[in-house]
C-alpha cells in the first residue's frame, strides 16, 4: 500500500539543537545497524520506518558495513526510502559511515582518504541517495594521521555528498583534536557519536571529560545503544527469547545478562515503575538529560525490532525530567 506520512507527525517529537550548530534532530532517532538486514522480513523493516517517521523521527542512522551482509541495511534502506519517503528527502536527516571492514586489501577499512571517499560513494549509489546528511568516521585510525581523516571528512562536504561531518567512538583528546583540524579546514565538527548508557559510562570519565570537550568545541552528541543492546529492557526478564538479539550470540552474549547485572537491572526497572515508564523509557529518557558535566545529549539513537518495541521507546518523551533523588537511585544501580 502507498504511504501516506501522519499529518500529525511533528506535534508530539521534541526537536534539540546539535551543539551551536543549525541543525536539530529528533531527541529519539532510529539507527539501522541490525533489523535492517536481509535476515530480517522487509515488511517489518517498512512498518517499522513507517511508523518512525509518523512518530517524528527525522533521523535514520546508517553505516556502510551495516546488516548482514554488509551493505544490507543500506540497500534495504534505499528501497524503503524510493517507496516511502522520496518525496520527504527534505524532512530526513540520514547519515553513514565509514571505518570498519567492508572490502578485501589494505584500503577496505580504517581511515584512509583512499578508503573514506570509496565507501561513501558505495553507500550513496546503494541507498539511491545524492548526498547523505552526516557522513561519519566509524571509528579512530591509530595510524592513519588525523589530518587526512578529516580532510576526506572535508572533501565528501566540499563535494556536496554530505552535508555535515561526524565522528564515532574518539576519545576526548581525538575529539579536540579532530575538531580544530575540522576547523581549521572551514568544515565544522557537527556531532560525535558515542555509545552511551545507564550501564555504560566511559564518556563521563577523563578531564575534559567527551561531553565538555564537544561542549568545547560547540560540537553536539548521539548516544548509541541507549537501552544496552536491549539490556535496558524488560527483554531478558523471563530468560533468552529464540528471536532475541542475545540468542544470536553475535554482539549481545548470553554470558553479558549474569545474576548479578540482571539483579541491577531489575532494580532500575522498580525505579522505571515509580515513574510510570517502562525501564526502556527510563532508559533513553536518562540519555537525555541535563548532564551534571558538559552538554546533555542531543539525541538518543536507539534499535527497535518490532513497531511495538519503537513505540514503547518512542514514548519516552512523555518523561523526560528526573529528580536529583531519582538519579541517584539509579546511579546506586546502574554504576558497578
Ligand atoms: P539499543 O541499545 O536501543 O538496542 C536495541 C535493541 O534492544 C533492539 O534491537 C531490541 O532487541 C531491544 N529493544 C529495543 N527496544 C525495546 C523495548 N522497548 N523492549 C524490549 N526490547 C527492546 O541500540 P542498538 O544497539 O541497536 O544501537 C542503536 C543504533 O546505534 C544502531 O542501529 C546504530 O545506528 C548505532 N550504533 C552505532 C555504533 C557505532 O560504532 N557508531 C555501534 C552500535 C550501534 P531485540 O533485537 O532482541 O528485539
Amino acid at each position: 500500500m502507498t504511504y501516506k506520512a501522519a499529518h500529525d507527525r511533528y506535534e508530539t517529537m521534541p526537536y534539540r539543537r546539535i551543539g551551536r550548530s543549525g541543525l536539530k534532530l529528533p531527541a529519539i532517532s532510529l539507527g539501522l545497524w541490525h533489523n535492517f538486514g536481509d535476515d530480517k522480513n522487509f515488511q517489518t523493516q517498512r512498518d517499522i520506518l513507517r511508523r518512525a517517521f509518523d512518530l517524528g523521527v527525522t533521523h535514520f542512522d546508517l553505516a556502510n558495513n551495516y546488516g548482514p551482509s554488509e551493505g544490507a541495511a543500506e540497500t534495504n534502506f534505499g528501497r524503503h526510502f524510493k517507496d516511502d519517503f522520496a518525496a520527504h528527502r527534505d524532512e530526513l536527516i540520514i547519515s553513514t559511515k565509514a571505518g570498519y571492514l567492508m572490502w578485501p586489501g589494505p584500503y577496505g577499512e580504517w581511515g584512509s582518504r583512499k578508503y573514506m571517499l570509496a565507501s561513501l560513494d558505495a553507500s550513496l549509489e546503494r541507498m539511491g541517495l545524492d548526498y547523505v546528511d552526516i557522513f561519519y568516521s566509524h571509528r579512530p585510525d591509530p595510524e592513519t594521521p588525523m589530518e587526512e581523516t578529516m580532510g576526506a571528512l572535508d572533501t565528501a562536504v566540499r563535494s556536496g555528498r554530505a552535508l555535515y561531518a561526524g565522528i564515532s567512538s574518539y576519545t576526548p583528546a581525538q575529539t579536540l583534536a579532530a575538531a580544530s583540524i575540522l576547523k581549521e579546514m572551514g568544515t565544522p565538527l557537527l556531532i560525535h557519536q558515542p555509545s552511551y548508557s545507564m550501564l555504560n559510562r566511559w564518556t563521563e570519565n577523563g578531564d575534559p571529560n567527551l561531553f565538555e570537550a564537544l561542549d568545547a568545541v560547540g560540537a553536539g552528541s548521539i548516544a548509541f545503544s541507549p537501552l544496552a543492546q536491549g539490556m535496558l529492557t524488560d527483554r531478558y526478564f523471563k530468560g533468552v527469547p529464540a528471536d532475541s538479539r542475545a540468542a544470536q550470540e553475535h554482539f549481545l552474549h548470553q554470558h553479558d545478562l549474569t545474576e548479578e547485572k540482571m539483579t541491577r537491572v531489575r532494580a532500575l526497572n522498580d525505579i522505571a515503575a515509580t515513574r510510570e515508564q517502562s525501564l526502556a523509557q527510563m532508559a533513553i529518557a536518562w540519555i537525555l538529560r541535563e548532564q551534571t558535566k558538559g552538554s546533555p545529549v542531543t539525541s538518543a539513537l536507539i534499535g527497535a525490532s518490532s513497531v511495538s518495541q519503537l513505540e514503547n521507546n518512542v514514548a519516552a518523551i512523555n518523561n523526560l525530567a528526573f529528580t536529583e533523588a531519582e538519579l541517584t537511585s539509579i546511579d546506586e544501580f546502574a554504576v558497578e
